[in-house]
């Protein structure tokens, strides 16, 4: 290994091209090779005319290129002396397997740098004007997958009792299940929903109803991964949109609601 080598593992923000970081430009720019998830907007790649581009994701009708060849493949590109940037979308730790991927340079003795970048979760709040947080509203804000690797069930009912804000990755095709689950649980059926396809994107498109009836507007409307799920009473302050009901008239009832409680 040359003592230039090194990998980035990057986050490429949520889609507008805008919102990635500089130091994440700053590695795009000087490598070599970029090893890309079909997540990450390819107009990020203007960023590093110089460099062979490599395709790793799911999408466009290809299977996805396995973790493990990955992992091999950014410790081999480094053992050749290359600088290697991990192109991932939104943080690369956040529901991205950038943690394996760190160790697996880790255990080879590759040396690295993580770049972390805005995850959809919160930038499609913010492109909704949705606070994660809000004092009055909610403790705070859990970031948990829809789509768990055994497919096991999530702890539905502590995720209802801590009163944060629930952003849901990977939600989608578990809509109706999760809308159950969360009912069942405790959560009142009028609980506010928000679904937000392609955050940041120009093409972004979201949904806004109850905990209820989301499974069902968010089929009418045809909604496609990927697609984050917030659940909570700041989905009332959402700007408003053409499918948006009226939340502010029934702000404040939610708000003594969630005092009286
Ligand atoms: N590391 C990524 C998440 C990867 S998991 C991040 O930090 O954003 C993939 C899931 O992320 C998708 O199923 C979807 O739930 C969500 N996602 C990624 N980009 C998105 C976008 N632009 N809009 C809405 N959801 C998105």
């Amino acid at each position: 290994m040359t003592s230039a080598a090194k990998v980035y593992l990057v986050g490429a923000g949520p889609g507008d091209p805008d919102l990635i970081t500089l130091k994440a430009i700053k590695a795009l720019q000087q490598a070599e090779v970029v090893l890309v998830d079909d997540l990450v907007n390819p107009a990020l790649l203007a960023h590093c005319p110089q460099a062979r581009i490599v395709p790793v994701g799911k999408r466009g009708g290809c299977k996805s290129t396995p973790q493990h060849f990955i992992n091999r493949m950014l410790v081999a590109l480094a053992e050749q002396g290359q600088q290697v940037v991990r192109l991932k979308g939104g943080d690369p730790f956040v529901f991205g397997r950038g943690g394996e991927e760190m160790l697996a340079l880790r255990a080879a003795n590759v040396p690295y740098e993580i770049i972390p970048g805005m995850t959809s979760g919160i930038a499609a709040c913010a492109s909704m004007e949705v606070p994660v947080t809000h004092r009055g509203l909610n403790h705070g804000v859990t970031f948990v997958t829809g789509h768990t690797q055994d497919g096991g069930p999530l702890p539905w009912q502590a995720l209802v009792a801590s009163n944060t804000t629930l952003v849901i990755y990977m939600g989608l095709q578990h809509l109706p299940e999760i809308s159950r689950a969360l009912i069942e649980a405790g959560m009142s059926a009028d609980m506010p929903c928000m679904v937000v396809e392609n955050g940041t994107r120009d093409d972004q498109r979201s949904v806004i109803s109850s905990i209820q009836a989301m499974p069902y507007e968010a089929h009418r409307e045809e909604i496609k991964s990927p697609a984050i799920i917030v659940v909570g009473e700041v989905v009332t302050l959402a700007k408003r949109t053409e499918q948006a009901p009226d939340w502010q008239h029934s702000l404040q009832s939610w708000l003594n609601q969630a005092h009286a409680a």
